[in-house]
C-alpha cells in the first residue's frame, strides 16, 4: 500500500515529500525545439521550462529544479541563444518542480522574477508556507520576488506579450499563461491537478480552496487555444507529439485544441470525483 500511495504520488508529478526520489523524466535531457514563432521548449523529459526569445532578451517560464538549471541553460544555448539574454523569470506555480532553479538562474543572469501575487510570499519563504497537504512540500532557495502580478497583468519584452490568468486551486496563485505566436493563441496550463493527499474539505490552511479549483476550470474552459502547454510535458503528450516534428508537412502537431478540451474536462472529472469522495466521508 505504502508503495502504490509512493507512486501514486509521483506520477502525479508536481509535489514530492521530502526525501522522496525524484522521477528520472524530470532530470533527463530532451531536445530543445520551437514550439511556433519565437516560442521554445527548453525543459527536461517531462518538467516544462519555455523560453520566449525577443530582440530585447529572453523570458524564461519554469526554472524547474535546482539540478535542471544546467540542462536549461544548454537547452538554451543548443537553439543558438545566450542563457545570459535572459532577461525575466516566470513560473507556473510555487511548487519545487517548477520554480527551485530560480534563484540560480537569476544569480547567473541579473533576471527579474515576475510571480502571481498569491504565489509570491511562498516563493520568497522558500516553500516553508503551511501545506494543505499531508505531507510536505519539497522545500526551494528562496528567491526575491521583483514584482508581484495580478490576474490577467501582461508581461512584455521585446514585441512580446504573455497574460498571466490566476488558475487557483493547485497551488493560490497558480497561473496559466497565454501568449499569442504566429497568430496562434499559445496556452500554458499551471496545473489543474488535485495531487493525492490534498484537502478540499475543510481544509484550515486553504480554506477556499475548492472554489478555487472551480474557478481555475472556469478560466481553462473559457480560454482561446490552438497551442496546447503545459507546466509538464506529460499534461499535452509532449513527447509524442515532438516525434511528429520529424514529419514534414504534417502540420505543427502542438496545435491541439481537442485535446485541449479533452485534457480539462479530464481533470475536472477527477477534481469533482475526489471532492465528492471527500464531501461523503
Ligand atoms: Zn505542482
Amino acid at each position: 500500500m505504502r508503495l502504490i500511495l509512493h507512486l501514486a504520488i509521483l506520477s502525479f508529478g508536481s509535489v514530492i515529500s521530502a526525501g522522496a526520489q525524484l522521477p528520472a523524466s524530470w532530470t533527463e535531457p530532451f531536445p530543445p525545439h520551437k514550439v511556433a514563432g519565437n516560442l521554445y521548449y527548453v525543459g527536461s523529459r517531462d518538467l516544462a521550462s519555455y523560453l520566449v526569445a525577443t530582440p530585447a532578451g529572453h523570458i524564461l517560464l519554469n526554472s524547474s529544479l535546482e539540478e535542471s538549471v544546467p540542462l536549461i541553460r544548454d537547452s538554451i544555448e543548443k537553439l543558438g541563444f545566450k542563457f545570459a539574454d535572459v532577461k525575466i523569470v516566470l513560473i507556473s506555480h510555487a511548487h519545487s518542480d517548477h520554480c527551485a532553479g530560480s534563484a540560480e538562474i537569476i544569480r547567473q543572469t541579473g533576471a527579474k522574477y515576475f510571480v502571481m501575487e498569491e504565489d509570491a510570499t511562498a516563493v520568497e519563504q522558500g516553500g516553508t508556507l503551511k501545506s494543505r497537504i499531508r505531507g510536505d512540500y519539497r522545500q526551494f532557495p528562496p528567491a526575491k520576488v521583483d514584482r508581484r502580478l495580478k490576474d490577467g497583468e501582461k508581461v512584455s519584452l521585446g514585441g512580446s506579450m504573455l497574460v498571466a490568468h490566476l488558475t487557483p486551486g493547485h497551488t493560490r496563485g497558480c497561473t496559466t499563461w497565454t501568449m499569442q505566436v504566429d497568430g496562434l493563441n499559445a496556452v500554458i496550463i499551471g496545473s489543474p491537478n488535485v495531487n493525492p493527499g490534498y484537502i478540499l474539505v475543510n481544509n484550515r490552511d486553504y480554506p477556499g480552496i475548492a472554489g478555487d479549483y472551480e474557478r481555475c476550470f472556469r478560466t481553462l474552459r473559457a480560454l482561446p487555444v490552438d497551442l496546447f502547454l503545459g507546466a509538464h510535458g506529460s499534461y499535452y503528450d509532449m513527447e509524442k507529439k515532438h516525434t511528429r516534428l520529424q514529419i514534414t508537412g504534417g502540420g505543427n502537431p502542438f496545435v491541439d485544441p481537442e485535446g485541449y478540451r479533452r485534457y480539462v474536462a479530464d481533470r475536472e472529472q477527477a477534481f469533482r470525483t475526489e471532492l465528492a469522495r471527500q464531501q461523503a466521508r
